[in-house]
């Protein structure tokens, strides 16, 4: 028996509030194809009052010392900790992928909040005693005031977490607006913040679509606004935040290639390649969804590859087994399927096929089974478009300059991995390639939180990576200040240019 679908709304000035516009969207569970949720899509007035909340919330956050913001957090890395398999579940059930994945992601966010707990040490200005004479200058970096993110629907807790413990870490009031595929995680961090004693109004959710997120782009009380997605809408977010004259950074979407040299070890490969292609069905940004096949290795590479791809172990994600879960709906398994038939008849060879896939017990569930192509060309949509599913396209090349080209012409930038045994052709390629994240025997070169995440090209608009050092500088604002005192102060106006003294 189905349940009765679960109403999911909004988090504003510290309650849990009901949607009252109307206007919903369906929730799936994406093993079992059942709608288990509405969620309400905020209308213009409620995201009114989601930032006059955050914007009266700000004073008084701002002028809270960042060792006590610091304390707040910790709190909240506690209450993380001890709801871990609650989000994970939440992940799953909302997402479908796998709960050991889920969890994975959780502790991906906690370690932003660990990191932003260092807030009072990150957010230390520098300090020049006697610039000139009984002169001395300093910086401080101060909050900008109500910040905004909006996320997608593949992290539901990790790319918040890069985002508002870096926001609200650095003084800021933050409104977070989830994907509407997956909202309900947004909501219980919501109620960990304030039970780790956040003040109402520092940190909102609003649930919903375009609307809101158009209402919180033009709105003249949001400073900032921190976009993860698809890149057509962070080219959207970004000239339309950046017109308005708020600080954007948007991240967007990848098609992330892997150099595979002839010297690489083969089976550690196959296994790096398994897991960065098909882990949480493909629906990572920063997915291996290309295998660059470097000479002689091609034949070898798709030959491991393809009992691998057909044993994957498919089902819901729940089951600790599982090694892929569903996807997101059954819109999006249908795109898949879509780009499927178009590698079919660009050309490609299709060695391992994932359409029609149907797990016993969950057949309205949204699968589909691993798919491998083989003999990919650079002209070809299954090449050039992010899939977003578990496709891999093998597109063989003669040798690394070849390789090297290719990565390097195409639209997107976000990630890369290289695989060989030969330590100047990984250094050469870290060197050249034209990709914000780079990995040399490492498949999903994900930095961790002490560092910042961000690509290149089309996949980031804007001039600063996610969490790490360039969250601080992103949520921030650099003041410099100059002081001098009446014992140094000089008799009568000065018209010229003051200079050292
Ligand atoms: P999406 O772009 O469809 O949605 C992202 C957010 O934008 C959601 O909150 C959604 O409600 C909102 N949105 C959607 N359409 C909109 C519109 N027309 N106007 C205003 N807002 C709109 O992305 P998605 O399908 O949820 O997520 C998958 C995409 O995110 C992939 O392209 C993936 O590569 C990318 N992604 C990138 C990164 C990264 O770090 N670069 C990380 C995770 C996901």
């Amino acid at each position: 028996m189905t349940s009765a679908p679960v109403s999911i709304g909004h988090f504003i000035d510290g309650q849990a509030v009901a949607g009252t516009g109307g206007r919903h969207s369906d929730v799936f569970n994406p093993a079992t194809g059942a709608v288990s949720g509405r969620v309400s899509l905020a209308s213009e007035s409620e995201v009114a009052a989601a930032v006059a909340s955050a914007k009266a919330a700000f004073p008084a956050w701002a002028g809270t010392s960042p060792l006590r913001r610091a304390r707040i957090l910790f709190k909240f890395k506690e209450l993380i900790e001890r709801h871990h398999d609650e989000l994970a579940a939440l992940i799953t059930s909302e997402h479908g992928k796998v709960f050991t994945d889920a969890r994975g992601e959780v502790i991906r966010g906690l370690e932003v909040v660990e990191y932003a707990c260092g807030i009072p040490e990150l957010l230390k200005g520098e300090y020049t005693e006697q610039i000139a004479t009984g002169v001395d200058g300093w910086t401080v970096r101060q909050p900008l005031g109500v910040c905004v993110g909006i996320t997608p629907f593949n992290f539901p807790v990790m790319v918040p977490l890069w985002m508002l413990p870096m926001a609200i870490a650095s003084g800021n009031t933050f409104i977070l607006k989830p994907s509407e595929r997956d909202p309900s995680p947004s909501l219980l961090l919501a109620r960990l913040l304030k039970e780790a004693g956040l003040p109402d109004g520092v940190f909102n959710v609003v649930q919903g679509d375009k609307t809101a997120v158009d209402a919180l782009l033009h709105h003249p009380d949001v400073e900032a606004v921190s976009f993860v997605g698809s890149t057509p809408i962070a080219q959207y977010i970004y000239s339309t935040g950046a017109a308005q004259g708020k600080r954007v950074q948007a991240l967007g979407g990848a098609k992330n290639h892997m150099v595979v040299m002839p010297d690489a070890d083969l089976d550690q490969t196959v296994d790096a390649l398994m897991g960065a292609a098909y882990g949480s069905a493909g629906e990572r940004c920063m997915a291996i969804s290309v295998a660059v096949a470097v000479g002689d290795v091609a034949e070898r590479l798709v030959q491991a590859l393809e009992p691998r791809v057909r044993a994957l172990k498919v089902t819901e994600g729940m089951d600790l087994a599982a090694e892929m879960g569903p996807v997101v709906t059954a819109v999006h398994r249908d795109k898949i399927t879509g780009y499927i038939e178009d590698g079919v008849k660009a050309g490609a060879t299709l060695r391992v096929d994932g359409r029609g896939y149907s797990v016993p017990g969950f057949e309205g569930g949204f699968f589909l089974g691993g798919t491998l192509f083989d003999h990919v060309t650079p002209d070809m949509r299954i090449y050039r478009e992010e899939i977003f599913g578990p496709v891999l396209c093998v597109v063989r090349v003669p040798d690394f300059a070849s390789a090297l080209a290719l990565v390097n012409e195409h639209e997107f930038g976000n990630g890369t991995a290289i695989f060989t045994r030969d330590g100047g052709t990984a250094r050469e390629y870290v060197s050249r390639v034209k990709v914000g994240m780079v990995g040399v025997n490492v498949p999903i070169p994900v930095p961790m939180a002490f560092h910042s995440f961000g690509g290149w090209k089309r996949s980031l608009f804007g001039d600063h990576h996610a969490h790490g050092p360039e969250g601080v500088r992103f949520y921030t604002r650099q003041k410099a200040v100059t002081q001098r005192w009446p014992a140094s102060i000089e008799a009568g106006a000065q018209f010229a240019m003051p200079t050292h003294k």
